[in-house]
């Protein structure tokens, strides 16, 4: 990994974190923080790593997240479709697509 693509995983994490208080966003736990892909790298351009494609969950609830990937979209509890996630951190697909594409510079 080349030192930017380090950077860049390590300023999403800090970013993320930041912006949702290192809590889960939906239950505030503190411990064992995942930031989650809402969409998924392989579907955003140079793999999403920006704050407006991730999200502070906790373990359980970063489970519950990656149900619709692991059901391509077709199973996944209430409250957890990616717009769903996206509209909790003020963002959207098309505002996280527009922000990865910035990173190109870096990649
Ligand atoms: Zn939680």
């Amino acid at each position: 990994m080349s030192g930017n693509k380090k950077l860049v995983r390590q300023n999403f994490r800090d970013s993320v974190f930041k912006r949702d208080r290192n809590k889960c966003v939906f239950c505030g736990q503190t411990d064992n923080l995942i930031v989650h892909h809402i969409t998924e790298r392989n579907l955003m351009p140079f793999g999403g790593y920006i704050k407006e494609n991730g999200i502070s969950l906790c373990p359980d609830h970063h489970k519950m997240a990656e149900s619709y990937h692991h059901s391509n979209g077709e199973e996944y509890p209430q409250g957890f479709h990616p717009n769903e996630l996206y509209r909790k951190i003020g963002s959207s697909f098309e505002i996280a697509q527009k922000a990865s594409k910035r990173l190109e510079r870096y990649s």
